[in-house]
């Protein structure tokens, strides 16, 4: 058992028993039912939150649609942007406590989730900004009379958000940040597997003054909670962050009355090494653009192109760097990898390991759980698979765990050919000092969202879609508002 994971407790989980928090209240799911939610560094019970069903669904929807016709439909711009500032400050003030808590709750850590505190204060800032800054236009027309025509926006309603448990502090402000800077009101279903940070930042928000109903919590599983929100017929859009699989779910969901979707989805993002490349740049820089957060993160650069001129060199470069990185206790320093979010993670990045030999891979370092103090916790070691063949199912399907996957690639056309080689289109690198075949790939690779000579970088300010089967819909930059509000084309006549 280790000391620190176990032993440390925010006053939020004095009362471990988290229940929906709708219309500004903590309520309990009409059933009464709730379920277990582990701190996955010690396998152990955390606390257990709502299981919400269609009826606990129905009365958050109901919430948000008062709230959304009520008061805060009145609020004008500079209203929201001063809340929203407010909203800023009391995210900040309260960050520590929100870092912790996914820290237990999805085993990322402490030094990582504790670093995300600017990242997040920029986001929320940056939203803060739009709410001022979106309008409609006038619009020269040649209609024969004196006529104007010009467009409204408004907003477009109750907004129905589903996340996943990577990155709870971060993702519940895609959609908060919009619905909040445009009028709009929000249900926000979190990962059955990491809800805590998601309600505590709900309440957060009413402590700041945003009114209630406005950002309503329901929790529980996706089946459920998620499927009753994805089909409610009183929700106007869906904003899904999660798999590909469920991604479909949606679209047939929300068929019902026509909702607005927008899906972030899975990856299998290619990371291109050219023998140009500056490896003490490329090396670090790959391994950390998979391993980040375990390898949970939807645009983890999980299969490495690497130019066959410099592959043997890289790999055992590759390798040595992997042996440098710590896994383990979250809330040690110098940690840098923490645990897998649940047992069914564990089982599925363990299986994918198995896969990985079968198939005839070349485990180069990794595939296996910690021992000693550690074995009751998710924990994986950051694994390399080498001479790994684009075909084989470790470089088609998503693994979400900390694992690498190598593949030898002669020319730029072949790296191409193979980097769009996926059902995938969310993310993707390349590392070269060649400002040709920078420009080449960049143009080349199918995909949202593209590094060069770097990995993983983000910034609310960028907005980005995934292509192919990774979803659709903008998010980040000033598209991001757009999925919130609705054009209202007007004609006056002036006569
Ligand atoms: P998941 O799709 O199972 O779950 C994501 C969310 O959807 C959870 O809140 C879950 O409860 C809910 N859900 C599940 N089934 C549902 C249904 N039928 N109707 C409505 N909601 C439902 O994903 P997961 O396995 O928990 O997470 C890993 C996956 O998420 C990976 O494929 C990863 O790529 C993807 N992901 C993508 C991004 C991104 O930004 N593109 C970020 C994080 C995770």
């Amino acid at each position: 058992m280790i000391a620190t994971s176990s032993a440390i407790r925010p006053d939020f989980l004095s009362n471990p028993e988290k229940l929906h928090y709708i219309d500004g209240q903590w309520r309990p799911s009409l059933t009464g039912e709730s379920l277990q939610t582990f701190n996955p560094a010690t396998g152990r019970v955390l606390a257990t939150v709502a299981r919400g069903r269609q009826e606990d669904v129905d009365v958050a929807v109901a919430a948000a649609r008062r709230a959304f016709e009520g008061p805060w439909s009145r609020f004008t711009p500079h209203e929201r942007y001063a809340l929203m500032l407010r909203v800023c400050d009391v995210i900040e003030r309260n960050f520590d406590e929100l870092a912790l808590l996914d820290t237990l709750d999805m085993g990322a850590p402490l030094s990582r989730t504790k670093a995300m505190k600017d990242g997040l204060i920029k986001t929320i800032m940056y939203f803060a900004s739009q709410a001022m800054s979106w309008s409609g236009s006038t619009i020269p027309n040649s209609l024969s009379g004196n006529y104007t025509t010009l467009t409204l926006k408004a907003p477009v309603g109750v907004i129905g958000g589903i996340t996943p448990w990577n990155a709870p502090l971060i993702s519940m402000w895609w959609i908060m940040g919009g619905a909040l800077a445009t009028g709009c009101t929000a249900i926000i279903k979190p990962a059955e597997d990491a809800s805590l940070t998601t309600l505590r930042t709900a309440e957060l928000l009413v402590e700041a003054g945003v009114p209630a109903g406005v950002i309503n919590v329901v929790t529980g599983y996706g089946h459920e909670a998620g499927a009753a929100l994805a089909a409610h017929t009183g929700v106007d859009r869906i904003a899904f962050t999660g798999s590909t699989v469920t991604g479909r779910e949606i679209i047939k969901a929300s068929a019902g009355n026509m909702k607005r979707i927008q899906l972030e989805l899975g990856g299998k993002s290619p990371d291109i090494v050219f023998a140009d490349a500056n490896l003490d740049k490329a090396v670090p820089g790959a391994a950390m653009g998979v391993f980040n957060n375990s390898g949970q993160i939807c645009s983890a650069g999980t299969r490495i192109f690497v130019q066959r001129s410099i592959h043997e060199e890289f790999v055992s470069r590759l390798v040595d760097f992997t042996k440098s990185i710590k896994t383990g206790d979250p809330f040690e320093p110098g940690v840098q990898l923490g645990p897998l979010v649940s047992k069914r993670q564990l089982d599925r990045v363990m299986t994918y390991m198995a896969i990985g030999v079968e198939d005839g891979a070349r485990l180069a370092i990794g595939g296996d759980r910690l021992a000693g103090e550690l074995a009751e916790g998710y924990f994986v070691t950051p694994t390399v698979f080498d001479s790994v063949r684009n075909d084989m199912r470790i470089a088609r399907e998503e693994i979400f765990g900390p694992v690498a996957s190598v593949i030898p690639f002669d020319t730029a056309e072949e790296a191409l050919r193979l980097a769009n080689d996926t059902e995938y289109g969310l993310g993707g690198a390349v590392w070269t000092t060649n400002v040709s075949t920078m420009s080449r790939m960049i143009h080349g690779i199918k995909a949202g969202k593209l590094w060069v000579n770097c990995y993983g970088l983000a910034d609310a300010a960028v907005g980005f879609s995934g292509v192919k089967q990774s979803g659709y819909g903008i998010k980040g930059g000033a598209q991001h508002l757009e999925g919130f509000l609705y054009e209202k084309s007007v004609c006056i006549n002036g006569d």
